[in-house]
């Protein structure tokens, strides 16, 4: 069994709940991960650094995404729900708190877009980097999301890969329930898949980053000729699929075969 000591709100009295296993799906300082002795691997902080904003959207480009390379560093640009459209500026270093007067002046120099005078809803400011636990699980205590893994933000996996963890263990949970396996193995196969997911497309994200963030006059040249053959009809087929990671083993229960889960 694990007892865990919680809190509400507010509160300096703790309150301890006894249960089978604990999953942590605290985030990437996870305490559950610190307290379980849990350490961390392929320890990465990578050098580009961002700010972000949402502005309402009058760009045009209606439901498209749009990645702009530049020999100054990359802008991101994603449709949002509700009209808006977050546009995302490769920095020198990172600016907190957030420019958004130099957001707007890069943006316009990058991309041509003009985003003064249009209204914002959020901004902030963020680097990258990359680890993975070195063991999904400890004893009783599970982990899982960020808690677990973090990549690149590129290629939008982050959030992803902690359902599909989440996915996969509440499976293994149920499986040691109602059919009584032994969890160590139901674990053991968690950290198997999950941990393939992860680096393939914690691998990707990397990939696509360096390619986007690249800067100078030879890299973006270079950069441009790569694109060009990406975009050429031997690859235009699978590179959607590919750059949209819906190709990644293991990507969700019902990829892994049924010997397994
Ligand atoms: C700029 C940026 C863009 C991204 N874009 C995408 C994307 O497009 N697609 C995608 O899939 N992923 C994306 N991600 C990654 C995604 O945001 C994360 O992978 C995801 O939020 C992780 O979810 P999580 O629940 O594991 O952790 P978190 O979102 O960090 O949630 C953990 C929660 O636990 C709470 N918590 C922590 N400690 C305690 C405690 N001791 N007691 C109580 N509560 C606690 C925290 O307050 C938090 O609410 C992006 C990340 C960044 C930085």
């Amino acid at each position: 069994m694990v007892t865990a000591g919680v809190k509400k709100a507010g509160s300096a009295e703790a309150e301890y709940i006894t249960a089978s296993f604990l999953v942590g799906c605290d985030g990437h300082r996870s305490i559950v991960r610190d307290l379980s002795g849990i350490k961390l691997t392929e320890e990465k902080e990578y050098p580009a650094c961002f700010v972000m904003a949402d502005f309402a959207d009058d760009s045009g480009l209606g439901d498209e995404a749009h990645l702009f390379f530049s020999c100054h560093g990359s802008v991101e640009s994603f449709p949002l729900p509700k009209g808006q459209r977050r546009w995302i500026l490769q920095t020198d270093h990172l600016i907190t708190p957030p420019n958004i007067e130099l957001l707007t002046r890069d943006v316009q120099r990058r991309t041509g877009y003009d985003l003064e005078g249009s209204e914002r809803f959020s901004e902030s400011t963020f680097r990258t980097r990359r680890f993975v636990c070195q063991s999904y699980h400890s004893c009783r205590v599970a982990l899982c999301g960020d808690a677990a893994h973090v990549m690149s933000p590129v290629g939008g996996q982050g959030m992803n890969t902690g359902f599909a963890d989440a996915e996969f263990l509440a499976e293994a949970l149920h499986r040691h329930f109602s059919n009584r396996e032994g969890f160590h193995a139901l674990f053991e196969e968690y950290d198997h898949f999950r941990r393939i997911a992860f680096k393939v497309a914690a691998t990707r994200a990397e990939r696509g980053m360096w390619m986007g963030t690249r800067r100078g006059k030879l890299a973006s040249a270079l950069r441009f000729l790569l694109v060009k053959a990406l975009l050429s009809p031997i690859f235009k087929k699978s590179l959607p699929d590919y750059f949209a990671m819906l190709t990644i083993p293991c990507r969700s229960l019902r990829s892994i075969d049924n010997d397994h889960l």
